[in-house]
């Protein structure tokens, strides 16, 4: 199947050879079968362009629908093979549910008219009929009795009180009820419970004279409790000083019609996989529990994403894919229907639950927490057996005051959140998370622009080496001069650069920017300058190229630079040593581990890399403060292992003169800390060291 706006002219032939043929195959065509394709054809070509236009235009939908009541094509069997005709004409989505939906309306809305007419007609004569009782009663009474007792459509007269006095054979058969039962019933006996509150208001008033004619669709109960539809028209008669007299009711049996608009009806506001209503009957229902909210009311969703469902539709196919999704669904809709909510499929593999009444926040997480459950039970699939979890967002707040798209606004950012905090859990509307996310958004929007503004600057903290304290070099820190906010530190920005993928040209600029003022402002050749790499900057193929055109770039030579890396980023993704250490180790570039002991790595696999240094983070440090502790024994032995393996040890955090002395006991090679030195500009360093 091709969608209509792909297929240039063949299409509207297409459906219409087709079209027609199913018309004829089900009703006497009035019009000439060639003619009547031809017609067709130009329908199926609007049709066509409105699906094309944005927004798409229906209306040429509603005109070929309104075109079959015009070719006198009136049978429910007639619209029900266009309506086949067109589904395989189009691709199954929302928007041939809409088409569809949209012929069938023009077809109802045409047929309705035409009925109409023909009623009025009708009723017209009746009236005449009546009218002409006074100058000639017999013969007046042989004229409406020929019209009456011979129309198809069911006619019923009532007086002004609704007592009916007249019936048809028409409405004797459309109601079941011998004649002489119906007789004397009053018309507000018929009650049906679909019956709109205001109906009988209304036929009070008519009766009074207030208006003469009244239109509705009404259901009838038929003696046998069988329900019927029917166009219901009630017409007013007066007598010649105008006062009413008689009601005339006519009464067309619409049942097919009424149940083929509800099929319909039906279709248009539930997916066709699994049965859930859709997107769009869950926007009316979340609508209508907005619209009539006083102060009070408050309303929830839960918004679910399974997790990964991508992998296994693109491993296991499609039909194993459709087959969890019909199950999820089966469970989503017993979880919702339980306790008295609805489910809907809003697409792909994402659903909502809506609470048009909530008790409040805790029943909502609730729900999402038997949500979870619901879906993650196995699913059994052909010889599958499948564990699937999902993520819910939670939004729950006052009806009043808050829109349908608000609401999903909210549902979506916070399923974001649910999904980034781990898979299988619910978060729930934070706005303070949605402002911080949205102030992360905008800083890491910014980013680019700030690094082409020169916004970002290094500061270098000393290294010193112990005992004595003799500068070794520094380390090379980044800061971000933020127009509105200030200085920014690194961890309000380095790990949103790595979520981007912006960290590989900025380390590429912190590389270069260190090398440079390193060269310019400390020309001792043995101190060295550290710069951190991010594990995204270590697995870019150009990180030796990067590098080395860092070096010759700058003039600086690679003995005096030293790359520190996470035990994390040493490894590619797939687990293997990353191999640009060795060409960067063999250019002469040394290579310390940061933050050690915070990552998976062991000591002696660290002895087959070419690392020079570990790098013991503060925490270690920290409790260096009290001798002989825990803290001090694995510090010891952590330097007592790398000396093993021919690695210099580095002591982060060191903030105080105890903790500077015990390092120097436990023979640490070097050693970093406000205490030995707080971190400044190249030049302002330089000057304090020199002073
Ligand atoms: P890190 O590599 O562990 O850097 C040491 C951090 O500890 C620095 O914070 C430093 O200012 C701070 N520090 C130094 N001495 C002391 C002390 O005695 N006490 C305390 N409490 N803190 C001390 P900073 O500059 O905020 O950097 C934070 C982290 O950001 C760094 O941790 C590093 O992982 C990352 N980072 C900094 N610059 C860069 C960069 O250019 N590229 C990349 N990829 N990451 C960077
Ligand atoms: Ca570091
Ligand atoms: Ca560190």
């Amino acid at each position: 199947m091709v969608a209509p706006a792909q297929c240039g002219d063949r299409w509207p032939a297409a459906v219409a050879r087709d079209w027609v043929r199913a018309l004829a195959g089900v009703a006497h065509l009035q019009v000439p079968r060639a003619q009547l394709e031809g017609q067709l054809r130009d329908h199926a070509a609007a049709i066509a362009a409105g699906v094309a236009a944005e927004p798409h235009d229906l209306e040429p939908a509603r005109a070929a629908g309104a075109a079959l009541v015009g070719a006198h094509i009136t049978d429910a069997a007639g619209i029900e093979a266009t309506l086949t005709v067109l589904a395989r004409h189009l691709p199954a989505d929302e928007t041939r549910a809409a088409v569809l939906g949209a012929i069938a309306h023009g077809y109802a809305r045409a047929l309705r008219d035409l009925t109409m007419h023909e009623q009025e007609q009708l009723a017209r004569a009746i009236i005449t009929a009546q009218a002409a009782a006074e100058r000639s009663a017999r013969q007046s009474e042989e004229r409406f009795r020929a019209i009456f007792a011979g129309a198809a459509i069911g006619i019923g007269i009532s007086d002004v009180h609704g007592r009916i006095l007249q019936i048809n054979q028409s409405l004797v058969d459309l109601l079941g009820y011998p004649p002489e039962e119906l007789r004397g019933l009053r018309v507000s006996e018929l009650t049906h419970p679909s019956d709109p509150p205001e109906m009988w208001q209304n036929y009070a008033r008519q009766f009074g004279g207030e208006f003469d004619h009244l239109r509705m669709e009404k259901a009838y109960y038929r003696k046998d409790g069988a329900e019927v539809w029917t166009d219901l028209t009630v017409s007013l008669i007066r007598d010649e000083v105008g006062a009413p007299q008689f009601a005339v009711a006519m009464i067309d049996d619409v049942t097919d019609r009424h149940h083929l608009e509800a099929r319909l009806r039906h279709q248009a506001l539930h997916d066709p996989l699994t049965g859930l209503p859709n997107r769009t009957l869950f926007g009316e229902r979340l609508t209508a529990a907005l619209a009539d909210a006083g102060p009070g009311p408050r309303v929830g969703v839960c918004y679910l994403d399974l997790d990964g469902f991508k992998r296994i539709n693109d491993s296991l196919g499609h039909d194993i894919g459709d087959q969890l999704l019909i199950a999820v669904a089966d469970r989503l809709g017993e979880c919702a229907a339980q306790r008295g909510h609805l489910a809907a499929r809003m697409g792909g593999d994402e659903f909502v639950i809506l609470v048009e009444r909530t008790a409040g926040g805790d029943q909502l997480t609730a729900l999402a927490e038997a949500a979870l459950a619901a879906v993650q039970a196995p699913v059994t699939v052909g010889p599958h057996r499948l564990r699937i979890t999902a993520s819910v967002g939670v939004v729950e707040r006052p009806a009043a005051r808050t829109t349908a798209a608000d609401i999903m606004k909210a549902a979506d950012v916070t399923l974001y959140r649910a999904k980034a905090a781990g898979r299988g859990r619910w978060a729930r509307y934070d706005p303070e998370a949605v402002a911080a996310e949205a102030a992360r958004y905008a800083l890491s929007a910014a980013m680019p622009d700030a690094l082409e503004r020169g916004e970002f600057s290094l500061v270098y903290q000393p290294i010193v080496g112990l005992p004595g304290q003799a500068l070794r070099g520094v380390e090379a820190l980044v800061r971000w001069h933020h127009p509105q906010l200030g200085t920014l530190p690194p961890d309000r920005f380095i790990g949103l650069a790595e979520e981007t993928g912006f960290i590989v040209p900025l380390g590429r600029h912190v590389l270069r920017m260190a090398c440079r003022e390193m060269a310019a402002s400390f020309t001792d050749q043995d101190l060295f300058v550290s710069v951190n790499l991010a594990a995204a900057q270590t697995q870019e193929a150009s990180l030796v190229a990067d590098v080395r055109t860092a070096l010759s770039e700058t003039g600086m030579t690679a003995s005096r630079l030293q790359l520190e890396l996470t035990e994390s980023a040493l490894m590619t993704t797939s687990g293997t040593p990353l191999q640009s250490l060795y060409a960067l180790a063999d250019s002469g570039v040394r290579v310390a581990i940061d933050d050690f002991g915070t990552g998976y790595s062991n000591l002696a696999y660290l002895r087959s890399l070419p690392v020079h240094t570990l790098k013991l983070p503060r925490p270690f440090i920290a409790g260096l403060a009290e001798p002989r502790g825990v803290d001090e024994r694995i510090v010891d032995a952590l330097i007592r292992l790398a000396h093993a393996i021919d690695l210099t040890v580095t002591a982060e955090g060191v903030e105080t003169r105890v903790q500077a002395e015990l390092l120097s006991e436990l023979g640490c090679d070097t050693a970093q800390g406000w205490y030995l030195g707080r971190a400044h500009a190249a030049p302002e360093l330089a000057r304090r060291l020199a002073a």
